[in-house]
């Protein structure tokens, strides 16, 4: 049954456990690996973008765990009524079709009740958060933009002629503490 909310279509949608277990198969690794990237919340954006009587086609993005400031793997899910018929992919390098991804994916449909209309906007958009998001936490930062670190204050000193004579009297004060220093240890 379709809901709006605002201007968003949601359906209500559920996968269940026993499916996803079928799907896999007897390898617990899948579950185990996808469990892990869905507790780690990496199912960053996720929703429907076709559906009719037979099937409904979902897509997902995952966040590259090595590398969070990339492009999240996009995953495509034709979930029909029969796991037989399901027909799963995801860009990540593994392909198998039962990937860790594809998992996570499937946990977070088992996990919830309903699933969002899911536009091309909403994918760039999705896509453009997660890139802020990344980059904030993950991404590599000049020491000098860490908040705990204060910027020192600069002396520019209004009188050209002034540097100078800065720069003479600190060259003499280091040379004065090496002579105090040489006294103090005269080995
Ligand atoms: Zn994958």
């Amino acid at each position: 049954m379709d809901q709006t909310a605002g201007i968003r279509n949601i359906i209500d949608f559920n996968i269940k456990l026993l499916d996803i277990l079928d799907y896999v198969g007897d390898s617990v690794r899948p579950i185990r690996e996808g469990s892990a990237v869905y507790d780690a919340k990496h199912v960053v954006c996720i929703g429907y973008t076709n559906r009719s009587d037979q099937d409904i086609s979902i897509k997902g993005y995952v966040t590259q765990s090595s590398h969070p400031g990339n492009m999240p793997h996009e995953i495509c899910l034709k979930i029909t009524n029969n796991v037989s018929g399901w027909v799963l992919r995801c860009s990540c390098k593994a392909g198998t079709g039962r990937c860790k991804h594809i998992v996570a994916c499937l946990l977070h449909l088992n996990r919830s009740d309903q699933v969002e209309y899911l536009s091309c906007t909403d994918t760039r958009q999705a896509w453009g958060i997660l890139k802020s998001k990344a980059s904030a936490p993950w991404g590599a930062k000049r020491v000098s933009e860490l908040c705990c670190i204060k910027t020192p204050t600069r002396l520019v000193p209004t009188d050209p002629n002034l540097k100078d004579e800065i720069v003479k009297q600190s060259f003499t004060r280091i040379l004065e503490g090496m002579y105090k220093l040489t006294l103090s240890f005269p080995w």
